[in-house]
Order: C-alpha cells, then structure tokens, then sequence
C-alpha cells in the first residue's frame, strides 16, 4: 500500500479518520481509479511553488518580506531569536500508508513550534523544504500544505520560505521555526536546582500507543483487506499520534501565573531521556515518583490490552510534544491544582543520579530508554 491510496481522502480531524474507518476509505481508494492525478511536472518549480503558498498570509509583524525573493526579511527589535530545525524522513520518521499527508504537514509543523516553546518564546515563522519524487502527483503536495496552512493559522505563524527539490526515492520536510524571546524570559535546560520541582504538562504515552494501534491496524490489513479495523476506544491515542498539538498555551499560561521556570525542555523522545538531559546539563539529580505520571484512562487500558507496563511507555514512549520543566518550590503554590501541570519529582544533588521512585517506595536509575532494572 502506497501513499498515494490516501492522500486525497478528505479528512479534517482525526476523529473523521477514525469514525469513517480509514482503513475501509484506503481499500476504497486503491479501487478508485478515478482520482484526480496532476503530475508537479505541468507546473514547473516556480508554478508549484506559487500554487502551494499562494493561500498563506501574512499574520506576523515582523515578517517584512515572505515567500518569493531569494531570502526573507524579518525584523525582530529588541528580542532574542530563536531558530530551530527538523528533518522528516519518509520510512523513518513517518508511515504514509497511514499518516494522511494533510496531518503529516500539520504535525512537522508542530515538531518544530514545540521546540520554540520550549525555550519559553513565541514563534513566528517557518521555512519549509520539501524533496519528492515522480510518484508523488500535485493533490499529494496540496494535502501537505493544507495541514502546514491550518498549522499556520493556529498558531499564528508565517511560512516564509523554503526549497523545493527532487527526491528519487520517498519524501522528504525539512522545517524551520523562528521565534522570539524577551532577554529576561528564555529558559534553557543547564539551568535547573536541587530542590526544584520537576513538573510535566498534559499527559504522556499516548502518541507511542496511538501508533501501536496504527501498525497494528495496518498488519491486518496487510493479510486481510477486507477485514473490518475497529479503531473505537482509541480515538485519544491516534489523535495524539497523528495530529499532535505543541503547547503554545503553556508559555502563555506561565506568564499568566507570573511563574518562570528553572529550566524546559520539550518531550519528544520520551520523558525519561529528556530529564536526563535536564539533569546531564544542570549537572543536577532527581527523583521522578512512579505513581505521580499523568496517564490518560485509554493509555491504561491499551497498555494492558498489548500487555505493556504503562509506566515504561510514559517514560520511553516518545512523540507526546509536552512540556516538562523546573520550577522553585516558592512558586508551587501558582501552578498547584492546574488541570494543564502534574508535578512528578524533583531536583536533587547531582551525586545521588537520576532516579525512579516505583509505587513501592524503590528507588531505580533512570536510563534513556525508560529505567534500568537491573541496578
Ligand atoms: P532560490 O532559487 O533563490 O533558492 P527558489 O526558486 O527555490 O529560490 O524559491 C523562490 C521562493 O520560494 C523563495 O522565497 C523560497 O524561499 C520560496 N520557496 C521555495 N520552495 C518553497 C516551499 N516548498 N515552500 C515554501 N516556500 C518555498
Ligand atoms: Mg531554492
């Protein structure tokens, strides 16, 4: 199954992609043979690349000059500037048998403002290059930008550039983000105490389960086309996996509680190598509590239907594009009972290491890869 049996099913939000079956939609779409099929060659570069970004406005103050000369203009006073890039990769970083291209555009677009955030700053602008081949026709790249433009819109950001280029293999999204930050607001990771309490946002796990589900769902489609995918009852863990959202709210709502953290850091790979690198860099330890992980009711009930330990999956799972940060114990009584934050550990001395405080009262050494039992 190739990507080009979905790319044009008109799916809006991922709650569609799972009450319309999307499984049964692609079977549909590998029979139809009516679709419409544009070849990027017709256009030339300068025509696709018009096509593509002819829709997307300017919504940013500091972008003086977007798409179409040979570099952007920005003008960012008195700030400091962000810049930070992603490389996605087709059959490394993404599966387009079943990640529609319309929310793959979306999601590289949040991968990127996530790690904006995480330095306590706004974004506002990205740069997309993409590399495809010849089997990809002009309604493919539509559905890219479609999910790039409502990324966009949502949070207030222009697309300001890129390259376009060919790829004789799959395809490729290079995105870049640029944002801003007052002096006195940017949070880096080498800067966290002992003492400090190690807060997390939302919950975590789900997005590894959601693509569980996914490749599950996929192997039996594999061996039986006609079979029946029953995605009810996962709806939470594939959005999360296919149309992730970054937490822009969360520096919003920092500022609002007058709180600024110690040190952020953004979770992609996974909270357990992202506290070491908390801790690594502000040469500090921690104990991180077991039974204080925020889960969500379908990442529990997942994890024991494909019988994983679910608190493996929140420390390793990876993709969850939270938040997870140190603040002063002062600051507590501001963010205690936010729905949004979960405190989970904190800071200790460097030479007592990072650690995981089991619901047993045990204490175990943190690895990357979730915790290490043996030691
Ligand atoms: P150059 O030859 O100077 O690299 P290009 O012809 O590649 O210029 O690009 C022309 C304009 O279109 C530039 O503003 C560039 O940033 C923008 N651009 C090129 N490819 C893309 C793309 N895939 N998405 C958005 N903007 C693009
Ligand atoms: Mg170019």
């Amino acid at each position: 199954m190739s990507y080009y049996t979905i790319y044009n099913v008109k799916i809006d939000s991922v709650i569609d992609v799972i009450y319309s079956k999307f499984m049964i939609y692609l079977c549909k779409m590998i029979e139809d043979k009516n679709q419409s099929r544009t070849s990027i060659s017709e256009l030339g570069e300068f025509g696709l690349i018009n096509h593509l970004t002819k829709n997307f406005k300017i919504q940013n103050k500091t972008t003086i000059k977007g798409v179409g000369d040979d570099a952007a203009v920005l003008e960012i006073k008195n700030k400091q500037v962000l810049v930070t890039t992603d490389l996605l990769i087709e059959g490394v970083h993404f599966d387009l048998s079943y990640m529609p291209l319309k929310h793959l555009g979306y999601k590289a677009v949040m991968v990127n403002l996530s790690d904006v955030y995480a330095m306590n700053g706004e974004a506002s602008q990205i740069t997309v290059s993409i590399a495809v081949s010849n089997r990809f026709p002009l309604e493919a790249l539509e559905e890219l930008y479609k999910g790039i433009h409502l990324a966009c819109e949502n949070y207030k950001v222009d697309l300001v550039g890129g390259d376009t280029t060919s790829s004789t293999t799959g395809l490729l999204i290079n995105i870049t983000a640029i944002g801003q930050v007052n002096k006195e607001d940017v949070v880096y990771r080498n800067t966290a105490k002992p003492n400090d309490l190690l807060v997390v946002t939302g919950d975590l796990g789900a997005a590894y389960l959601g693509l569980q589900v996914l490749e599950r769902e996929k192997q039996v489609f594999e061996v039986n086309p006609n079979s029946q995918p029953d995605l009810s009852g996962y709806s939470y863990l594939i959005e999360r996996q296919l149309k992730p959202e970054s937490r822009k709210d969360i520096v919003k709502l920092l500022k609002d509680l007058e709180v600024k953290p110690t040190s952020m850091i953004d979770i992609s790979d996974g909270l357990s190598s992202e506290i070491l690198h908390i801790c690594t860099q502000s040469k500090v330890g921690c104990d991180l509590y077991e039974e204080k992980l925020p889960l969500d009711p379908q990442v529990i009930s997942t994890c024991e239907e494909f019988d994983l330990n679910s608190t493996t999956i929140a420390l390793s799972g990876g993709e969850d594009y939270e938040l997870l940060f140190t603040i002063s114990q002062e600051d507590f009584p501001k963010i205690k009972g936010n729905p949004h934050l979960t405190v989970i550990g904190h800071i200790t001395d460097e030479s007592l290491g990072a650690n995981l405080v089991t619901r047993a009262g045990q204490k175990i050494k943190l690895t990357a890869q979730g915790w290490n039992a043996l030691s």
